[in-house]
């Protein structure tokens, strides 16, 4: 039954149908509930089938479903953006909607080359991003992820990355070496590998705050983004953050970096922008960037379709009343405490466990051959696949990730549930997920 018409990713596989969904809860066609403990991939935010939503979706496809922006903008696409701006760090304060994460990648990849273009420094044409971070599946978003497997397939890829080590302490911090030490030496690397390609070439550095899909919810030491700022500033590097699955409240901050103190130059959202409810991603850069553009050619090279989607638009600015208006954000930070210590009760003492981290919910639990030594698990066993088929037949659904180590070898499996979880829902989730484990 694996010949629909629909390309699906892995044809072989033969899904279920999901037919509803309603709070934390999906229905599949035979009547079956499981638990949305991932919101897809870190997306559904506020679960399925919120009111206040759907409402405002309705009302808003009721009135205009969409107007192009090269003639109209709209009263829901100025409101989100003028809330997105009046949350965001520092002088963040120019949005530009996209349809989601890759779209938005690729808009910031290129306002930071037109950037350089309009300040006259038209050479800084190199990324630098680190290996095994993700940034989306478009050709230039592929280019300067760091996913070796991912890649593998469309080399050469289109524009010019170079990578350095994530900030990930529970495997790549040496014995003996203290935070401190550990977070200077990533700079230091940062640095050798701006001078190695160019000082006066290098245009952005890339980094998902806290790393996602590719490495499991590992959140960077306390100082590495800022003392990455201090390396950047000092050669006059951008820094891009990429806040497509830890931001919008994910980590319990509305941007993920507020937690870290430091202020990128652009920064990108997606996911729980919307929460599913509609396709959306946004960049939103620094006051610096937008003047250069205004005071220089006076138009963003970029454009698709469906920027500024009126619908989609609205739909996000619900989601992100609800979120500020029940102070969800505080919901996220207790949950999320909650859930790692109730993860580290049950897997205490479980020989498959090596580590479980993250910040408010977004929580990555990694499987391991062996706890001690945190030997990887053979790639061909495809544990992280098992265990999201077992999770699903107990009515749990967690985010599966295969090689979250090097691009082959690495197991996790990713929680980011809805921020409008209880108490009992969170201990309902691990219970199910125990045993599938
Ligand atoms: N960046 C990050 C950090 C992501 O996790 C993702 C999606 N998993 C993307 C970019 C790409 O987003 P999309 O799938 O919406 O294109």
């Amino acid at each position: 039954d694996h010949m629909t018409h629909i390309f699906h990713r892995n044809p072989r596989q033969s899904l279920p149908v999901a037919v509803g969904g309603e709070g934390i809860e999906l229905i599949d066609q035979s009547g079956k509930r499981y638990i949305d403990a991932c919101g897809g991939a870190a997306v559904s935010c506020l679960g399925h089938g919120h009111p206040r939503v759907v409402n405002a979706i309705k009302a808003q496809v009721d009135t205009l479903a969409y107007a192009h922006t090269s003639f109209f903008t709209t009263a829901a696409a100025e409101e989100l953006a003028s809330m997105l701006a009046a949350s965001a760090p520092g002088s963040l304060n120019h949005v530009y909607f996209v349809s989601g994460g890759s779209e938005a990648v690729e808009a910031g990849l290129k306002l930071a080359r037109q950037y350089y273009v309009e300040i006259g420094q038209a050479q800084r044409r190199f990324f630098i991003a680190r290996r095994q971070s993700y940034h989306g599946n478009t050709l230039a978003a592929l280019s300067i992820g760091g996913n070796a497997w991912r890649r593998e397939a469309f080399l050469p890829l289109l524009i010019p990355a170079h990578h350095v080590a994530p900030c990930y302490a529970y495997r790549d911090q040496l014995a003996g070496e203290s935070d401190a030490q550990y977070v200077q030496r990533l700079a230091d690397e940062l640095e050798q590998k701006i001078l190695e390609i160019g000082s006066d070439k290098v245009a952005t550095f890339v980094a998902e705050t806290v790393v996602g899909a590719t490495a499991g919810a590992v959140p960077p030491l306390a100082d590495y983004f800022r003392k990455i700022r201090a390396v950047c500033d000092k050669y006059g590097v951008l820094l891009m953050l990429d806040e497509v699955m830890s931001g919008m409240g994910r980590t319990g901050y509305l941007f993920a970096c507020e937690e870290d103190r430091v202020e990128p130059d652009i920064v990108i959202i997606a996911k729980g922008l919307g929460a599913g409810y509609q396709p959306i991603g946004a960049m939103i850069c620094s006051d610096k960037i937008f003047n250069a553009v205004v005071e220089g050619s006076g138009f963003f090279q970029h454009g698709h379709t469906y920027i500024g989607h009126a619908t989609a638009c609205a739909a996000a600015l619900a989601v992100q009343t609800v979120i500020q208006e029940e102070n969800l954000l505080a919901n996220v930070r207790q949950r999320g405490e909650q859930l790692q210590q109730r993860l580290r009760e049950v897997f205490a003492e479980h020989p498959h466990v090596g580590d479980i981290r993250g910040r408010g919910l977004f929580v990555g639990v990694e499987l391991v051959a062996d706890r001690a030594s945190k030997q990887p698990l053979a790639p061909a066993q495809r544990t992280h696949a098992k265990v999201k088929a077992e999770a699903m037949a107990r009515g749990l659904l967690v985010y599966p990730m295969g090689g979250t180590i090097d691009g082959r070898q690495g197991d996790h499996v990713l929680l980011a549930p809805p921020f409008i979880c209880n108490a009992i829902d969170i201990d309902e989730i691990v219970h199910r997920l125990a045993p599938a484990i």
